[in-house]
């Protein structure tokens, strides 16, 4: 892997939001010369001057000197349009997640660039193949799937598609290195690694919610196994309103009973931190969480609403649920091939999610209670909850050789 035939000396960002600011700063940091295109102009300044801001911040807090700073902000150039950048070696896409807009990008830029140009969508789960078969260049499309904020977090997701080839994967994982990243290589799936365990993961938390718990209480249980921070904590950092907006974009229902609490938070512009209001409350430029009444009161009349027959919920039900929802998603991505290594998937949850690093990652916490204790535990809520709780595949094969997932 030290050799790759693609050499990436210019790199190109299209998109100057959130993702689109932590990506140029963390290409540009590392001695890359990136180039950056928004289709909206005060964007595109907005985000270059939070750029200039964020390296001047870096200088007064000593983490680098002033001839650093200026270095790395000369490497950062807006570019007015796609024709500007047809000389970059990558380009990576972090626009709205809506994959008729992505194809769109990727069909116009596979038109402008040179023939060995590399072409990464930063999207979090959409279809990665589908993005590619907008070009003619499909074996040089993949997945860059940085974390938010992208020149902070260690984690870089490097998803391959079904025609991505080896030499493009290699790029991305030089690529990686430079930017001191911890690169896992993911298959093609819906949510890739990472969001796709996210997803039944978050869904218990909300169903334990509608059940009878509050926020701050499944947040406290998570926390208290040693997570960064619970689920709803978390979303308030994320911004409540993404899947919400991005539900409405793609026309998808807004009915399941799980997502009816966020859907009432996002109505009342409690969009999370940012708007000083989600499931906790936020003073006046504090990111301290604090704990709000009214959002238990919309809990409960939420859950009375929908009928559930709230019971209390302890810490110990919260991890049994939260925990083996992971566990056994996780379970499923190793024997479908989309994580070459169980190690792998502890690497995304550990640089990626806030997993407690003592328990070394869901799977290496599974393998620690022992995989035949974790099926039994699975059968046991498939008895009480129903099919969603069947056991992966593997989990029972292993657990019948008296082997864990790191044996595989
Ligand atoms: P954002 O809304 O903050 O920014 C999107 C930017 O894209 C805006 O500045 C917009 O003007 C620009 N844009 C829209 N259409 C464009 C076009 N045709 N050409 C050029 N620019 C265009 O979005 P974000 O949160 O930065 O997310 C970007 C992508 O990254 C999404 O696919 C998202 O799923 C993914 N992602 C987000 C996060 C996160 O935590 N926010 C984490 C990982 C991945």
């Amino acid at each position: 892997m030290s050799q790759t035939s693609f050499d990436i000396q210019q790199a190109a960002v299209i998109g100057a939001g959130t993702m689109g600011r932590g990506i140029v700063m963390c290409l540009a940091n590392a001695g890359v010369s990136v180039q950056w295109v928004d289709t909206n102009p005060q964007m595109l300044e907005q985000a270059l001057a939070t750029v200039a801001e964020t390296y001047a911040h870096n200088v007064r807090q000593g983490r680098i000197d002033q001839a650093e700073a200026d270095a790395r902000l000369a490497r950062v150039s807006a570019a007015a349009d796609y024709a500007e950048i047809r000389n970059a070696d990558l380009v990576i896409e972090a626009v709205y997640e809506n994959l008729e807009l992505k194809q769109k990008i990727f069909r116009e830029l596979d038109g402008l660039l040179k023939p060995q140009a590399l072409l990464a969508s930063n999207t979090s789960a959409l279809d990665i193949d589908a993005i590619a078969a907008a070009t003619k260049r499909p074996e040089q499309v993949l997945g860059l799937h940085f974390f938010s904020p992208a020149h902070i977090m260690k984690l870089l997701e490097i998803v391959r598609g079904a025609q991505t080839s080896q030499a493009a994967l290699d790029a991305a994982l030089i690529l990686g290195k430079r930017l001191g990243k911890v690169s896992v290589v993911s298959g093609n799936c819906h949510g890739f690694i990472g969001n796709r365990m996210l997803h039944p993961y978050v869904l218990e938390a909300r169903k334990i919610l509608l059940e009878g718990a509050y926020p701050q209480k499944v947040d406290a249980a998570l926390q208290a196994f040693g997570f960064a921070m619970g689920p709803f904590r978390m979303y308030d950092v994320v911004g409540i309103d993404l899947e919400w907006r991005a539900r409405e974009l793609a026309g998808k229902g807004q009915d399941a009973p799980e997502i009816q609490v966020d859907n009432r938070l996002c109505e009342m512009g409690r969009f999370g931190q940012k708007s000083g209001n989600g499931y906790y409350h936020y003073e006046p430029g504090s990111r301290q969480a604090e704990h709000d009444p009214e959002v238990d009161a919309l809990v409960l009349r939420v859950s009375e609403g929908l009928g559930f027959q709230r019971r209390e919920i302890g810490p110990e039900e919260i991890l049994e649920r939260c925990l083996l929802a992971l566990v056994n998603e996780g379970a499923k991505i190793l024997q479908e091939g989309i994580a070459e290594s169980a190690h792998d998937i502890d690497l995304v949850y550990l640089n990626g999610y806030g997993f407690p690093a003592d328990k070394g990652g869901p799977m290496a916490w599974a393998d620690q209670q022992g995989l035949a204790d974790i099926h039994q535990r699975l059968l046991a809520l498939e008895t009480r909850q129903g099919d969603q709780w069947k056991p992966a595949r593997l989990i029972g094969e292993l657990a019948a050789q008296g082997k864990g997932f790191a044996d595989r």
